[in-house]
């Protein structure tokens, strides 16, 4: 059959990228031209669609796709092999190690963009047909921080647990480390709140449109929030109903926040205590207030705790799970929310259930058809997993779907040595990537718009993906390769199905009864236009309407309550000083995307954003003899980047600012570290103390 004989004319789905997931409907001409336009009646992006968005069919035409396996030689060079021949290899070299040195032997790495079908079988993969306990994937370092906050307050993690549009009837809300006007703009349409509050050390534009500004010092959010509960108790704002009827924990909370007055918080954060004073009263005296955070309060090694402390101050305000009010995350990845829910974190099985619970392995043992005992323990966060890989004692394999770590990862010149040092990595993706080149085997795989399947957005909502086009010629899905792998490995070949529905109707059941419950939701339902928000369990009869608002009633603890955690600052893992004088925090630029080896292949895209920079505000640029334009090279502990300086009044000071999309010695990730919070394994991203000097133009 020709390629694209079967694809319909237009199909309605959703973007390539990132967690909003924005409806789309992409239309192909007898040339076979795919072009997208915005569903208008979509309620996340209300017609709107970013750059991104618009230009996301041109993945579909990349002209360096990859089309066949890829094998590396004896001279050392990849080169074309058949599907055969490529699997054999890679199960006889797997066989081998697990054999020679056990199951733990070999590593899986996946993906927070991966479908749920795509997760859930990855995670069943490497618990059934290797038996290694050691997988985890790139969400841990997107979202981690989030969701252990998120389970220890409210038993439960969804990123928003309401939907996106709820957000425009608010009268106040306030974002903490989250800059969607550049990294989601269609959310935009729905944060028209009077008064936006934007914590940030950057004047982002998100920022440049806030009523209010608090810049901190990076690496002091959590002092900062820490005020703010201060201040919503000393001036009278606590909600003393609701902390009576809702939650539990207040004292011990407030025994650390009592610590953190006004004029404390300016000292170590530089937010002016007035500015401090009306973000409270602000957010106290609203009808409708939300608390929202994203990866600037979250990807530190104190991640965790620094989101406890905003939903400490949402409890003490009385706004989760109250109609019109709340606390939420602002998830990053095209499946952040649904790629943690099925299995590929280290310490979990599908469901949101812990590997480590027995009633937990005896429902997903029973759903796979294997003994409980049968399936591994917890293994190691994504961080360490890396770090770990080619060690004595550590994987000395590893299969990588739907991640580059290469540019990724902190401390990327040590992940790629740690990458280099295996006896084999695999690597499945559409596209070469920084990645690919260290591969000793590279499978090319089918993308977004060419196969079936289904996302979770970061509103809880699950979402068809429908194909325009069929893979090209010499592609496989990603389930096809897992099944190829799992035969070879000894499963039967239905024990890992290649259909995606079947996949997902094989989730359901395994997701029944856990925390994410998808056992209510059929692919019959969402083609037929329902919106639905898990959980949504199985009842008799069918047609459970799922929960687009969560813990009106009760939160998902035992006794319905809602837990503050007690918190208190501590510095970050490293401080700017002698020789390393600013701080270096990481973030995205409007036109890029994750690590850019999907972005940098778009045209449209790679024009707006070519090529790494570092953003300096003009005093400190004059202070180090840097020129708008000019190149510099950034320093820390790990190494060093270079980049091109923009000059940024609306930045601090004392502060310079990377985007993490780019390859090669512009990779930000150069320069981050390996300090992880203890609780969630989150790299501090966020902060690297670095030198910049300018470098003369090559
Ligand atoms: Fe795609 Fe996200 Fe842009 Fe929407 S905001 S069009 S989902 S990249």
């Amino acid at each position: 059959m020709p390629e694209n004989e079967r694809a319909p004319r237009a199909v309605d789905t959703h973007c390539a990228y990132c967690a909003l997931q924005c409806g789309t409907r992409l239309t192909h001409d007898p040339a076979g031209r795919v072009s997208a336009q915005p569903l208008p009646d979509f309620p996340v992006n209300l017609g709107g669609l970013c750059q991104k968005g618009w230009t996301a069919p041109a993945l579909l035409t990349v002209p360096d796709r990859l089309r066949a396996p890829l094998v590396r030689g004896p001279g050392g060079t990849l080169a074309p092999a058949t599907w055969d021949d490529a699997l054999d290899l890679v199960a006889a070299r797997l066989t081998r190690l697990r054999a020679e040195h056990g199951p733990d032997s070999v590593a899986v790495f996946g993906g927070g963009g991966l479908t749920n079908e795509k997760a859930y079988a990855l995670g069943k993969f490497a618990r059934v047909a290797l038996g290694t306990s050691q997988i985890d994937y790139n969400g841990r370092f997107c979202m981690s921080s989030a969701a252990a906050a998120g389970n220890a307050a409210f038993g439960l993690d969804r990123g928003l647990p309401f939907p996106v549009s709820d957000l425009g009837a608010a009268d106040v809300v306030l974002l903490a480390g989250a800059n969607p006007a550049e990294t989601m703009p269609p959310i935009m349409r729905h944060l028209t709140a009077p008064r936006l509050i934007v914590v940030d050390p950057r004047r982002t534009r998100t920022a440049a449109q806030a009523a209010l500004h608090l810049q901190p010092v990076p690496g002091t959010d959590l002092a900062l929030a820490l005020g703010l509960l201060h201040l919503a108790v000393t001036e009278g704002h606590l909600d003393r109903a609701y902390l009576d009827a809702r939650t539990t924990g207040f004292e011990a909370a407030w025994q650390r926040a009592a610590a953190w007055w006004p004029e404390r918080v300016e000292g170590v954060t530089g937010v002016p205590a007035a500015d401090q004073r009306a973000a409270v009263r602000m957010l106290a005296e609203a009808d409708r207030a939300y608390v929202l955070t994203g990866r600037g309060a979250e990807q530190h090694s104190k991640g965790t705790d620094t989101v406890s402390a905003f939903v400490n101050l949402s409890l003490a305000l009385g706004l989760p799970g109250r109609p019109g009010n709340g606390y939420g995350c602002l998830t990053g990845q095209g499946n952040g929310q649904g790629g943690r829910e099925h299995g590929q974190k280290a310490d979990q099985l599908p469901g949101y259930r812990m590997i480590d619970d027995p009633a937990a392995r005896a429902h997903v043992a029973g759903v796979w058809g294997v003994d409980p005992a049968s399936l591994p323990g917890p293994g190691r966060a994504a961080y360490q997993l890396l770090d770990a890989l080619g060690t004595e004692g550590g994987p000395r394999a590893l299969l990588v779907l739907g991640s580059n770590p290469v540019v990724s990862a902190p401390r990327a010149a040590h992940v790629a040595r740690r990458l280099a040092a295996l006896d084999l990595l695999v690597v499945a993706d559409f596209v070469p990537s920084e990645t690919t080149e260290l591969a000793d085997v590279v499978l090319p795989v089918a993308q977004w718009a060419e196969e079936e399947g289904t996302m979770t957005s970061l509103e809880g909502r699950v979402l068809r993906r429908r194909p325009v086009l069929a893979p090209p010629r010499g592609v496989r899905t990603d389930l096809q390769v897992l099944n190829g792998l799992a035969v070879r490995l000894g499963q039967p070949a239905e024990r890992f199905p290649t259909e995606p529905r079947a996949v997902f109707d094989e989730l359901r059941r395994a997701s029944s009864g856990g925390r994410a419950d998808y056992a209510g939701i059929s692919w019959e339902r969402l083609d037929a236009g329902e919106a639905l928000y898990w959980p949504c369990p199985e009842v008799p009869g069918g047609g459970h309407p799922g929960t687009p608002r969560m813990f009106l009633d009760r939160f998902a603890h035992a006794d319905g309550l809602a837990r503050f955690r007690a918190v208190d600052h501590r510095e970050a893992a490293e401080a700017p000083g002698a020789g390393r004088p600013l701080y270096a925090t990481t973030g995205r630029v409007p036109a890029q995307y994750q690590s850019g080896a999907q972005t940098r292949r778009v045209p449209e895209l790679l024009a707006a954003a070519p090529e790494t920079h570092v953003e300096v505000h003009p005093d400190t640029a004059a202070r180090h003899g840097l020129r708008e334009g000019g190149l510099a090279r950034v320093t820390s502990a790990r190494g060093s980047t270079v980049a091109r300086v923009r000059l940024v009044p609306g930045l601090r000071a004392d502060t310079v600012f990377l985007p993490f999309h780019f390859p090669g010695e512009g990779r930000a990730n150069l320069l981050t570290g390996d300090a992880l919070d203890p609780v969630s394994g989150m790299p501090e991203f966020k902060l690297s103390a670095v030198s910049i000097e300018p470098l003369r133009e090559r």
